[in-house]
């Protein structure tokens, strides 16, 4: 399974850069994971929208879903040979908010579905159970296992809760909501320390911190906070085999 990273800024990104998006690929599986602010232009890069095997979205704050509303042209103006119809890409998204979603979906050509904590999918080689997390609006985390059975967990945006670790136990990777950089912000997000100790606590093998906040340059800064090791700040556009 490869995960590359489109966007890890969150709740807006910094100059050149772009909002939460993942590119999930497993063999022929194509796959992405939330798609906020400049994501479609660098998911361009890899695949074309109608060519995705589905979209699963964490939860629908902006940050994670505003590019579907643009998605929505390039897919109602795909090229397709005479007597094909316009292919429609499946979603998965919470239920709520609802006005957001109406707004999302309305006159677009996806196949809508809601998923919520408890729910499993397969997606060509890639299975998903999801799982709630704590934040303002329902977001479903996600444990991902690919074909040969390696194992990521995203976290989509929370704060600390207890048992949280129960859903990302010994995965491979924990791809983790990191927005804050150090133990004195608190909010509906995980700072960088949390975030490591969701990785000791979980037993997983590496951690990835995104979602990184675009208000100030905070890689630097976030790095003095990280006491997990193998744990790495993603890279705008890193390819990561998990
Ligand atoms: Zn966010
Ligand atoms: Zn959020």
């Amino acid at each position: 399974m490869f995960l590359t990273v489109l966007g890890r800024h969150g709740p807006y990104p910094r100059p050149g850069g772009a909002c939460s998006g993942y590119f999930i690929e497993d063999g022929p599986t194509r796959v992405l994971v939330d798609c906020g602010s400049g994501v479609l232009s660098r998911l361009m890069e890899h695949v074309h929208p109608a060519h995705l095997d589905a979209i699963v979205l964490s939860h629908l704050h902006f940050d994670h879903c505003s590019d579907l509303l643009v998605m929505r042209y390039a897919l109602d103006q795909q090229d397709v040979r005479e007597g094909e119809e316009k292919r429609r890409v499946p979603l998965y998204t919470p239920a709520e908010p609802f006005e957001t979603l109406k707004t999302i979906t309305t006159g677009a050509l996806f196949f809508q579905h809601t998923v919520k904590g408890g729910d499993e999918l397969q997606i060509g080689n890639l299975h998903f159970s999801f799982v709630p997390m704590a934040h303002p609006v329902p977001t479903n985390g996600m444990r991902i296992t690919g074909a040969d059975g390696a194992t990521l967990f995203f976290t989509g945006d929370t704060k600390p809760y207890p048992g949280m670790e129960v859903g990302a136990m010994g995965a491979d990777a924990l791809l983790a909501d990191s927005c804050f950089v150090d133990e004195a912000q608190t909010g509906p997000h995980l700072n960088a320390k949390e975030a490591c100790a969701l990785a000791r606590n979980a037993g997983v093998k590496t951690l990835y911190l995104t979602h990184l906040w675009g208000k100030y340059d905070t890689e630097e800064a976030m790095k003095k906070e990280i006491d997990f090791s193998p744990a790495f700040v993603v890279k705008e556009r890193g390819k990561y085999c998990i």
